[in-house]
């Protein structure tokens, strides 16, 4: 069918994604399996592990971690109400919430698989869906993907530069590092924190009103994020307020330095921000994020921090921990937004027409022969002519097409079609395959194998 039949013929759909969700079609699969690569090259370069918690856990585990007062967790915690039976099951599934992010789950199992036994810091990545219940808008979705790493275990400013520093590589690799900046802040300790939000919240005594709603609210419930509102008059007001930078305690400010000169070291740049503090509780000291150079936080592609207290909070030993986070959706935006090309290997190399139902069950052995030898293939599909069946490997956008006719079944023999060329010839049946070979070259055959060395599985692309 022509692509314009198909829209004039097009009722509106039944059913449509739900707010805020999306298709991830195969154009953007490719952008998607582009960028799992870099991470998991880089990663592994780097010693990480891949680790996959549940896309739901115990709503505590969030609410315990992330923080009661955090947007993430007092807004778009995104509850799960599992079974529908009466009574006890369903109070205990109502317990469940889709994960907002990674670090709190990964500690979670942290604890849960006693993994403080192992060889410390541990190093762990994941990739896949995160949940937020929030209204969707440009890059902020309700089901989106993050990219996550966390080094638990040890604390050493050394590590937070080498986290940042695979980060960056990623962005490297994938070419957007030039279009972010990396902004940079200490928080503090938490006593560090507690002292100057009792001096912030002093500051705000009798100015209550000239405070927005929201702003009132995050006062009271979560003042450090006063620091990075958008309102004007809050912005205003903090001009004149005690900043976070006067609290800090000489450890941070030391350990800041250090981290700063290793920075430079690895000769990645960034911009000091002491508003920057992040949106969750979980984080201590060394805070950063990598924002759009052109639009700034609004639509930062990532970033993370320390979170000394967190393993702490699931009931683990006291542990340090670092780990950053980013967001794959925008990470395409941004390279749609550069003009980087994700490499695409769907192509169709091989179309096998045929006619004739002897010709059609010998096709069945051709295709998967080609297929066995790495050349991508479809065929054998219907029972429509041979005309309109070069036409369909024309739209599949084949560069090759064979074509087994009834004459051809008999003489033991193929019709070999260069597509682009528009050039056909015959050859035997059983030369097929070493020809198509030779005119694709070995550079494009996808002779991927899962299992490249004795019991040696190969990761699967995902
Ligand atoms: P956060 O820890 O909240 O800073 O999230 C880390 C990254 O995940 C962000 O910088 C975004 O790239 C991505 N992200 C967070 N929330 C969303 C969302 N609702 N939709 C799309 N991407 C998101």
């Amino acid at each position: 069918m022509a692509k314009s039949d198909r829209i004039s013929d097009m009722a509106e759909p039944m059913f449509r994604t739900p707010k805020g969700t999306h298709d991830v079609l195969p154009e953007d699969h490719q952008y998607m399996t582009y960028i799992k690569k870099a991470v998991r090259h880089r990663c592994r370069q780097a010693g990480y592990r891949r680790i996959d918690p549940p896309i739901f856990e115990n709503r505590a585990i969030f609410e315990r971690g992330i923080g009661q007062h955090t947007d993430i967790v007092s807004k778009e915690l995104f509850l799960v109400s599992g079974k529908h039976t009466e009574g006890e099951d369903q109070e205990k599934s109502m317990q469940l919430a889709l994960r907002p992010e990674f670090t709190a789950g990964i500690c979670r199992s942290y604890v849960e698989h006693g993994m403080q036994q192992l060889p410390q810091p541990v190093e762990l990545y994941a990739i896949g869906q995160c949940f937020r219940y929030d209204r969707p808008q440009k890059g902020r979705y309700r089901q989106f993907h993050q990219v996550d790493l966390e080094v638990i275990g040890l604390k050493d400013p050394s590590l937070d530069a080498q986290l940042i520093h695979v980060c960056m590589n990623i962005f490297k690799d994938l070419q957007i590092a030039d279009r972010l900046t990396l902004q940079l802040n200490n928080i503090g300790s938490s006593d560090n924190r507690k002292a100057f939000v009792v001096a912030l919240k002093d500051f705000f005594i009798g100015k209550e009103r000239h405070l927005p709603e929201i702003d009132l609210r995050r006062l009271e419930g979560n003042p450090l994020r006063l620091l990075d509102s958008k309102e004007a008059d809050t912005q205003i007001l903090l001009k004149s307020a005690p900043t976070l930078d006067q609290f800090i305690d000489e450890e941070s400010k030391v350990y800041h330095a250090t981290l700063i000169e290793y920075l430079q070291e690895l000769e990645i740049p960034f911009t000091s921000n002491v508003g920057l503090v992040r949106g969750l509780d979980y984080y201590g000291q060394t805070v950063f994020e990598f924002w759009d150079g052109s639009s700034g936080a609004q639509n930062a592609v990532g970033g993370g921090g320390r979170y000394d207290g967190l393993i702490e909070l699931f009931g683990g030993a006291p542990t340090p921990g670092v780990g950053a986070a980013f967001g794959i959706e925008r990470m395409i935006w941004h390279m749609k937004q550069a003009g980087v090309k994700a490499p695409n290997k769907d192509q169709v190399d091989v179309f096998v027409a045929q006619l004739g139902p002897d010709a059609k069950k010998m096709c069945l052995r051709l295709i998967s022969a080609l297929r066995e030898s790495g050349v991508h293939t479809i065929g054998a599909l219907g029972e429509a002519s041979l005309k309109s069946q070069m036409r369909l490997a024309d739209k599949f956008g084949a560069r090759f097409t064979l074509l087994l006719g009834q004459m051809e079944v008999k003489e033991g023999k193929i019709i070999l079609r260069d597509m682009a060329a528009g050039k056909q010839k015959t050859v035997a049946f059983d030369k097929a395959v070493p020809e198509v070979l030779e005119l694709l070259g070995a550079k494009d055959l996808d002779t991927y194998s899962l299992t490249d060395q004795l019991g040696n599985v190969v990761d699967s692309g995902e």
